[in-house]
């Protein structure tokens, strides 16, 4: 069945090109997903067509009505495994469980983007969660929507070509991906590592596996305690007993010169 993104905008324009570019346009033509855009001004009733209004009790910036918000969420039909997501930077940080979760549980996604100085409280009500991109406020909740939209849809059966990617990547584990390289062999006096120029398979993976363990302790060591927390063998391993991932770092003997992104 395809994946419905159904999208609360004052700005559909910004969703035009979603079906025209790349990996995720050839998702959208094959029906692998569907975008439908519902723009709260077309529900807007008096005859300037408002979505928004000074906030009661003052403050700079305008806030989101809520009857315009409602009557678009309502006109939109509901398929019975839909989830509802507001876009706001209060809400909980989205994560790469949170894309394969809906991706997996959901065939449809209401996805309702806030404006201006936000949006009515009321209009709260009607998600079932509240997402962030992280910490930090942009002007509308467009790019997290398209963001949210990427995500779950190169996650759907049939979207990329090589499916088994989705298994090593970033994030998928816990860890980081470890490094990649290419052709030419050497460039600008970097070599590639020799181990992955030897053909062999097990020493590759090795590699490989020490590298996503030593490129995510140094780059983003509370991720890496959490690894170890969920994977007790490694954690003995390890001689991981230092309850701070800073204190842990500095007891390691690890040596970050190994690790190219600090080259
Ligand atoms: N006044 C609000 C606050 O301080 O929480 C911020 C409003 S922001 C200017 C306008 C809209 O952009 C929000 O309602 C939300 O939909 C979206 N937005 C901004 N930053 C975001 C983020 N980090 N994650 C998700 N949505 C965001």
């Amino acid at each position: 069945m395809t994946f419905c993104f159904d999208v609360v905008t004052l700005l559909p324009k910004v969703f035009e090109s979603v079906s025209e570019q790349g990996v995720i346009g050839r998702a959208f033509s094959q029906k692998i997903a569907q975008l439908n855009i519902h723009n709260p001004r077309d529900f807007a009733t008096d005859r300037y067509r408002k979505v928004d209004d000074e906030p009661y009790g003052g403050g700079a910036g305008m806030v989101l009505k809520p009857e315009p918000v409602f009557a678009a969420y309502q006109s939109i039909k509901k398929r019975p495994r839909k989830r509802v997501l507001i876009l706001s930077p209060q809400g909980i940080p989205l994560v790469q469980s949170d894309l394969k979760r809906w991706s997996i549980e959901h065939d449809q996604l209401i996805l309702i983007c806030g404006q201006y100085e936000g949006f009515d409280e009321r209009i709260r009500t009607l998600a079932e969660e509240e997402i962030s991109l992280g910490d930090f406020v942009l002007t509308g909740g467009e790019l997290p929507a398209l963001t949210i939209i990427n995500g779950v849809t190169r996650l759907l059966s049939g979207t990329l070509g090589a499916p088994e990617s989705l298994l090593e990547e970033s994030h998928v584990d816990g860890l980081l991906e470890h490094p990649h390289y290419t052709r030419p062999a050497e460039f600008l006096g970097m070599k590639v590592p020799q181990v992955l120029k030897s053909g062999d398979h097990q020493a590759i993976s090795k590699w490989r596996n020490q590298q996503k363990e030593q490129r995510t302790k140094i780059r983003r060591p509370a991720l890496y305690e959490k690894w170890l927390l969920r994977n007790p063998s490694f954690q003995k391993e390890r001689n991981f007993t230092s309850t701070s991932s800073v204190e842990f770092l500095k007891s390691n003997e690890y040596d970050p010169v190994d690790d190219p992104w600090l080259d």
